[in-house]
């Protein structure tokens, strides 16, 4: 059986589609649309394409309505199936930070980097293959760069921190940012009374806490009403979210530093104390989800996360050591 796309129609003509990365809940990727044209914002996998063409047609559109193909990093949750969606969408031009065109144009690298960390066998169910998108069908966005689609004006911030190569888009008619994961992440299942639970996200390789907080204050700088989060959905960044946010990349760094002089088994320490603290502070806010639902919830991202402040470490230590 086909899977069948879940998705909720936002204001001002944005649609958060779940990209069923792996499974429901992890991902999401955003149709905004103007008129007769569509942008989409992160691409999920090959796998997401078939679900994104399901929700154009529910609104009586189809791939040649879309004008661009926007991940908002290359990292391949986010931009996996951009060659896919942008062979199938023949109108479309593909905005993306400059440090991220190259690995558009020729995935291999990117391919063979994340087939290290998966393994061959968990990449092809993931990602199929990575389709290379043609070189003059790409454009790249600097920080400044704004686009127009019909009556609606898009602006591309760089915001380093989570990855060089990421930029946040900021969409004027909504007042909003998508985010990607320069806003942390944040599952609306553990959500409590006191909110949403609000974490950062420092998955490998170029996790850098200082940078991060800047490119927080860059975009709260706009006074956004709304955040498309990659993980997962629209949120208000609130007060409390950024507190939450910007406190959880202070305390990640006081936990690195805690760990810089470890040799053995960092990786599985770090894990061990992030667990920890995403625990403590969900039960601060009173989440009423078991912890074994929060641990299962959490558990891919801290991993990631445990990986990403490992390198970030050694490169310290390296830099420290020249
Ligand atoms: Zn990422």
């Amino acid at each position: 059986m086909t899977q069948k796309a879940t998705y909720i129609d936002l204001p001002h003509g944005i649609t958060v589609i779940d990209a069923e990365y792996g499974t429901s809940g992890v991902a999401a990727l955003y149709l905004m649309q103007s008129g007769d044209q569509v942008a989409i914002v992160e691409t999920g996998t090959n796998h997401s394409v078939p679900l994104i063409l399901e929700v154009l047609v529910s609104k009586g559109l189809d791939f040649n309505n879309v004008r661009y193909v926007i991940p908002t990093h290359v990292h391949l949750d986010h931009a996996g199936g951009a060659g896919e969606l942008m062979h199938q969408c023949k109108n479309a031009e593909l905005v993306i930070h400059p440090f991220g065109a190259a690995h558009m144009i020729d995935p291999s690298r990117l391919e063979a980097g994340t087939i290290a960390v998966y393994g061959e066998e968990s990449f092809r169910k993931l990602y199929g293959s990575i389709r290379p998108v043609d070189a003059d069908r790409v454009i790249e966005a600097p920080d400044g760069y704004t686009l127009e689609m019909n009556d609606r004006a898009l602006e591309f911030l760089d915001t380093p921190g989570h990855a060089r190569h990421h930029f946040c888009v900021y969409d004027k008619t909504s007042n909003g940012f998508f985010t990607g994961d320069t806003f942390g992440l944040s599952y609306p299942q553990l959500t409590s009374a006191e909110g949403r639970f609000s974490f950062a996200t420092t998955t490998p390789v170029q996790f850098d806490p200082d940078a991060l907080l800047v490119s927080i204050e860059r975009l709260m700088s706009y006074k956004p009403d709304v955040m498309y989060l990659t993980h997962f959905g629209d949120i208000k960044p609130t007060q409390n979210v950024v507190r939450q946010l910007t406190t959880s990349i202070k305390d990640i760094k006081e936990i690195a530093m805690s760990a810089i002089d470890l040799t053995e088994n960092r990786v599985g320490y770090l894990q061990e104390k992030l667990l920890q603290y995403v625990l403590d502070k969900l039960a601060e806010m009173k989440c009423e989800q078991s912890v074994e639902l929060q641990t299962s919830v959490m558990a891919n991202d801290i991993e990631l996360n445990a990986q990403g402040i490992d390198v970030w470490l050694s490169r310290l230590t390296k830099a420290k050591a020249l």
